[in-house]
This record gives C-alpha cells, structure tokens and sequence, in this order.
C-alpha cells in the first residue's frame, strides 16, 4: 500500500506525531511531461497533477493534516467557507473521520457537482447571499457559536500539508525547477508552495501566480475571490523569489484550458489553466524548466466544457 502524506512526510508534519491521521489516499500526484506545450513553448514543462488527489483538488493535502488535528483536539466537526473544492475536500474528510461538517458558500458561486460532493457525503450546506467574504465571516461566527475547527486556509495545518507538494516535486526531479506557475485565489497554496521550497531545498524557483483579471465574476469558480487572504506572505514570495504575479484576462485562461486539454490529453478544471495562460503571456523564458500546477479535475465542472464550446 503506498504511504499516506502524513507518514510520507511525518518528518515534515510536526502537528501529527501521534495523532491518528484521517487519510483517503491524498498526495503522490503525478509530475507528467507536457511535451507538445513544451515544444510551443519552448520550454522544459512539467504538469503537476493534483485532480489526482481523492476529491479532485489539491485541498485534500491540507485536509488530511487539519481534520485530523480537528478531530483529535476533540471538535464536534470542521466548518468552511468555499468556492466549492475546499467544502468538497472538508465534507469527505470529515466523513472519513466520522465528525460533521458545515459547508457555507456564497449563492450560486460553487459549481454544482462540487456541492453534489458535498452533500454525498452528508455535509450540511448553507447558502448566504454575497460573495465569498461574506461566506466566510458566516463560517467565522459558526466556529465560535458551534466549537466547530475552521478549516479554510487561514488554518495552518492545511498551509502545512499542501506544502508537501512542493517536497514532491523537489525528490522528483532532483532540484528545484527554475520557475513555478499555479493559479492564484486566496494566495494560501502560493504560500504553501514558497514554504515547501525553502523548507525542503533552503531555496525558491522564480514563482508566477496567476489570477484572473475579473476576479469577481471569472468563469474560472475556483479563484473567484475578490479579497486574497495571503495578499501580504504572496507579494513577499514575490520579492524573496524574483517572481511576480501575472494577471490573465478571461480569453487567455479559456485558450490555456483548452490547450492543456486538446494537446496533452489532460481535463482540468478551468482555473486550473491560469497557470498555463501565464506560460502564454511569456512567465517563463526559453529553455528553462517549468512546473505547472494543475490545481483541480475538470470533471469538478464538466457543464464549463459545454460553456467554452469544447
Ligand atoms: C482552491 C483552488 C485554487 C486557489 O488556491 P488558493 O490557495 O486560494 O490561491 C485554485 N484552483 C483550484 C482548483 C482550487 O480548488
């Protein structure tokens, strides 16, 4: 059986030793060569894979760490506000670990296979009108009202299980890349990913977040976030790598998606390809070695397909 992220990475993980750890199978993603984008490209590019994971997203690195410290600090259940892959991830762990779980999202802003996640697994949803501020302000107050752990990224132990990607990648290809590109919502995977790098290899590739011009109303749900969070630790990423945040408009993630898809066989979700897009727009220069990191699986949103016309 292959090793959980937690024992993995135990040496890394601190906040686990000895707590039994809530695992579905997270981490171990595939690192996979994109030689067709790499051609085009003119670069050496790699995708790291993270629809793998056993919601679909990333988010289930964090969550193995954050549920499994939730439930052994004794919390009734774990509460989230989300764009829908974070209530997707929280809603399976949580029912893995046999504690409940509130999911508060924003009125018709999660895409809706991801609730249908959700409620498969006999999360309780509840709606609020506004965006995705005012969705988590209403998790706030039913973390202190219900004792419930708050598991957005805001919750470190999540910050620390996502960093594992970047330990990943580092084993993988022997050395850091020389630049990482990933999308760019709330910041906290960026941080997750400069934090992994400096821990692992005392060092950080050049890194390029990217994040949707139209940050409020992109068609990419995922990075539908107004307000980053990690606004302060990205931008001093930023300084620290020599990297800089690029900001694609919502033609250049739609050619991107549909590239990644058409030309290396691989269906992620369309925040996803902002990474991809940052590619286009020229983050990287010739020859260097890339990593992209494709976020969540497409099937996460399959009516998005119908949507951009294939
Ligand atoms: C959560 C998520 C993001 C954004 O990550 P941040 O840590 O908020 O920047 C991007 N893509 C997908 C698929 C996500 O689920």
């Amino acid at each position: 059986m292959r090793p959980s992220l937690a024992e993995r990475w135990a040496d890394h993980l601190p906040q686990l030793a000895g707590v039994p750890v809530v695992t579905l199978g997270e981490g171990s993603t595939p690192l996979l060569p994109a030689p067709r984008l790499s051609e085009r490209l003119g670069i050496e590019l790699w995708l790291k894979w993270e629809g793998a994971n056993p919601t679909g997203s990333f988010k289930d690195r964090g969550m193995t760490v954050a549920v499994s410290r939730a439930r052994a600090d004794g919390a009734p259940g774990v509460v989230c506000a989300s764009t829908g892959n974070t209530a997707a991830s929280a809603a399976a762990y949580a029912a893995r670990a046999g504690i409940e779980a509130t999911i508060v999202v924003a009125e018709g802003a999660a895409a809706a296979s991801k609730l249908a996640q959700v409620r498969a697994v006999g999360a309780r949803v509840v709606e609020v009108p506004g965006t995705f501020s005012d969705a988590y302000d209403a998790s706030l107050g039913l973390a202190e009202r219900e004792g419930f752990a708050q598991v957005n990224s805001t919750n470190e132990h999540r910050i620390a299980g996502q960093m594992t990607a970047a330990f990943e990648i580092v084993e993988e290809l022997g050395g850091l890349p020389d630049v990482l590109t990933l999308p760019y919502g709330g910041g906290g995977n960026t941080k997750a990913y400069a934090r992994g790098f400096l821990a692992l290899a005392g060092a950080l590739p050049r890194l390029h977040p990217a994040q949707a011009e139209r940050r409020a109303d992109t068609a990419a749900s995922a990075i539908r976030i107004v307000d980053p969070i990690h606004r302060h630790e990205v931008e001093e990423a930023m300084v620290r790598s020599g990297g800089a945040v690029v900001t694609v408009s919502e033609e250049e993630i739609a050619a991107a998606w549909h590239a990644v898809r058409h030309e290396e066989g691989v269906f992620c979700e369309p925040a996803s390809a902002a990474g991809i897009a940052a590619l286009f727009a020229g983050a990287a220069r010739p020859g260097e070695r890339v990593v992209c990191v494709l976020t969540g699986h497409g099937l996460k949103d399959p009516a998005a397909v119908e949507r951009a016309a294939a």
